[in-house]
């Protein structure tokens, strides 16, 4: 700035001297004067050059808080300076940035808390293979903690298949997707794995690494299939009897004795045959039941549960077995009719069934501390501990009766029934001695 102002003031003298040189004043007043003017100018110059750089300088103070600063006052010069334009220009794009900046971090702050709480597993690597999101989900499945800066892929994928559709996707630019089962210390998990490749722009792309637990869907689904075996070949054993025999009855002849006798089995299938449909199609209804269907409402147990034994004194007098109702008098509860007649009407026959001649059934209920419990017991036959954890699965028979008709069913429909009730199953039993069968409901189911 000072070789400016030296230089402004040289360029004074020189523009007197020549002004001089056409005025007749004497030398000494000449340079007198001209050396005054000079001063002045230089001077009223160098005030110009002085505020002028000040507001400079501010202008220049403004541009470096829009790069770095977060302070957003801003800078305000009287509508008549020449530098009114360019600070309102500053002050707008100060303004826009901000609000650029505001949406920026605000976007990214919507997309870290979905990532974060998406059901799924989430990993995005950069086209340098460094891993740059990770959500919650995936370092549980990975079964560790991930490193929250950049770090290669392959710190955190171990899993052999996973890995090769990984780099597949870096090398080769290549999705795809397939189930992976994972072995974690407490179980095994069926996972869908999706790896897709995206070009963000050109030479610019990212592999997200998308993770679903389907292991629940892979048990239902083969739940299901077990389910159709299971029924086709139940369903088939009555059937070919039945076929069979009057087969037999059709084409061959036949005395009274042994017509009757085959027709007598023909009998005991078509009712086995209709047994088993009845409960496949009871399973299958309470399988489409919806949490809304539950038809609420006060029960008077004691008589409830009289009515119900009224149904099976028949079948109880058959083998002598004694049936009793301890149920306090005074015990409301509240519950679905429907699902506790079909829990007590399969609970009690076989209850019945699995007696001994001349035996005992006894249905019981307390209030508890958190609902109610209902209690089925006999001092029939019992089952043996190791198979008492699988009585309630879909045709399951247990060894001990073999012999006695039955589908295999009835305790899986008191499962599903009990737990659309909220109820929760208790078996204690011992072979030879009884069976009890308690089931905890809620107040609130
Ligand atoms: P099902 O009685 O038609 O065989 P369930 O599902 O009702 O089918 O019962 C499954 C198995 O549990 C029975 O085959 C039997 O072995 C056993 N079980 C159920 N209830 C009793 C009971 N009260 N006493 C002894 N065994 C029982």
């Amino acid at each position: 700035m000072k070789k400016q102002i030296f230089l402004f003031f040289l360029i004074n003298l020189i523009i007197l001297e020549l002004v001089g040189f056409f005025l007749p004043l004497s030398a000494g007043l000449h340079l007198g004067l001209m050396l005054a003017v000079a001063v002045c100018a230089t001077l009223i110059f160098t005030f110009f050059v002085w505020r002028f750089s000040k507001k400079l300088a501010l202008i220049q103070k403004k541009v470096h808080q829009i790069n770095v600063a977060n302070d957003d006052t801003h800078l305000i010069l009287p509508n008549d300076d020449p530098l009114h334009g360019l600070t309102h220009e500053l002050n707008q794009l100060q303004s826009h940035i901000k609000h650029q900046s505001h949406r920026t971090l605000r976007q990214e702050n919507e997309r870290e808390t979905l990532v974060k709480h998406l059901p799924i597993g989430v990993m995005v690597i950069d086209r340098y293979g460094q891993v740059q999101v990770a959500n919650d989900v995936i370092q549980e499945l990975f079964q560790h903690e991930f490193d929250p800066i950049p770090h290669a892929y392959q710190q955190d994928i171990v899993q052999p298949e996973l890995l090769t559709m990984v780099n597949a996707a870096m090398q080769r630019q290549k999705s795809g997707q397939r189930l992976i089962t994972f072995d974690t210390p407490q179980n095994r998990k069926n996972i869908r794995v999706q790896v897709l490749y995206s070009e963000i722009r050109p030479k610019h792309f990212q592999v997200t690494v998308l993770l679903t637990d389907v292991s629940d869907l892979v048990a239902m689904s083969k739940m299901q299939s077990d389910f159709v075996a299971n029924a086709s070949h139940e369903l088939k054993t009555p059937i070919t009897a039945i076929s069979g025999f009057s087969e037999t009855l059709l084409e061959q002849p036949t005395d009274e004795k042994t017509r009757e006798k085959f027709l007598t089995i023909i009998k005991q299938e078509s009712d086995k045959l209709v047994k088993l449909i009845d409960d496949i199609l009871s399973l299958s209804r309470l399988r489409d039941d919806q949490p809304g269907d539950l038809k609420l409402q006060q029960i008077h147990l004691a008589d409830f549960v009289s009515d119900q034994l009224d149904d099976h004194q028949a079948s109880a007098q058959l083998k002598s077995v004694k049936l009793e109702n301890n149920v306090p008098a005074d015990l409301i509860v509240t519950s679905d009719e429907g699902r506790l007649r079909g829990i007590l009407y399969n609970l009690l026959a076989n209850a019945i069934k699995y007696n001994d001649d001349g035996g005992h059934v006894t249905v019981a209920a307390t209030s508890t501390f958190a609902g109610w419990q209902l209690s089925v017991s006999d001092n029939g036959i019992g089952i043996p501990t190791n198979q008492q954890q699988r009585i309630f699965e879909r045709f399951y028979r247990g060894d001990n009766g073999k012999t006695i008709p039955g589908t295999g069913l009835g305790l899986a429909i008191v499962a599903e029934q009990a737990a659309q009730l909220s109820g929760s199953i208790n078996v204690t039993s011992e072979l030879g001695v009884g069976t009890t069968i308690k089931i905890d409901f809620p107040n609130d189911n």
